[in-house]
């Protein structure tokens, strides 16, 4: 006991202040892109010709962050001219079409405040199922359970049984092999419940997309309530998103 005491007073308290204070990210971090609304139309060109993942409009000037793998390939080549990646992790939507943007995002808080605050404000239990992930996402998700993010803090926790929570946490991009899983496992969840997509394999198909063998973004499926980009989303992507929505 004394032992244990004195380990928590070396120790200190380990948990981070988020969100009453924002934490710095890692300086390589990549987070919100923001768009240079006066690059020239070559240079825009130039980086959607290099991207790998097909995620940017030329006639719009915008990145699509459900596509997006955060590569940086469009920042170096451009050397920053076109997009500038900040260190806002702040970046999921309601919406998937608000993921193609120029750095402008609209306020998650608006529309969950109509549809599930009052429902889940006190607590939210989660299922997650990972459709063919590569296991970044997951392990992101996972790492919210230590006790640097501790989500249980917050009221919200994963749990084994579909039958005992409120919503589905969906990773990768739904190979044909998991599609029935996931299927069963959605119908298993009682109503209402929620459907939250984790990265840019489960938004729209990710390294993946055109592949026959996956599914081409959970939204053609599932109705999804709400999109969390990235590949892997940072586990304060996910923090803030399940916090600004459910909370
Ligand atoms: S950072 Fe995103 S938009 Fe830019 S090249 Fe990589 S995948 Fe494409
Ligand atoms: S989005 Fe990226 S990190 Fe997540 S499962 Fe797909 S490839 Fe892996």
């Amino acid at each position: 006991m004394l032992n244990t005491l004195k380990n928590r007073f070396e120790q200190g308290y380990r948990t981070c202040s988020y969100p009453k204070e924002k934490p710095a990210v890692f300086e390589r971090y990549r987070g919100k892109p923001v768009i240079q609304k006066d690059v020239s139309q070559k240079i825009v060109e130039m980086c959607a010709n290099a991207c790998p993942q097909d995620a940017i409009d030329i006639g719009l000037k915008k990145i699509d962050m459900g596509r997006c793998v955060f590569c940086g390939t469009c920042e170096r080549i451009s050397n920053g001219a076109f997009v500038k990646f900040t260190g806002d992790f702040e970046i999921s939507t309601s919406k998937k079409e608000h993921l193609v943007t120029d750095g402008d995002l609209p306020a998650l808080a608006e529309h969950s405040k109509q549809h599930f605050k009052k429902l889940f404000g006190r607590s939210l239990q989660l299922r997650q199922v990972s459709a063919a992930g590569c296991n970044a996402c997951e392990a992101d998700l996972n790492v919210l359970a230590t006790p640097f993010f501790d989500l249980a803090r917050f009221g919200i926790n994963f749990v084994a049984s579909p039958r005992h929570s409120d919503g589905i946490v969906v990773t990768g991009p739904v190979s044909r092999n998991m599609k029935t899983a996931l299927l069963t496992t959605y119908e298993a969840i009682p109503d209402p419940k929620v459907v939250i997509a984790v990265g840019s394999c489960t938004i729209t198909g990710g390294p993946f997309v055109g592949s026959p063998e996956i599914t081409q973004g959970l939204d053609t499926i599932l109705p999804v309530d709400l999109f969390i980009p990235g590949c892997p989303p940072h586990p304060l992507t996910n923090l803030h998103a399940l916090l600004t929505f459910f909370k």
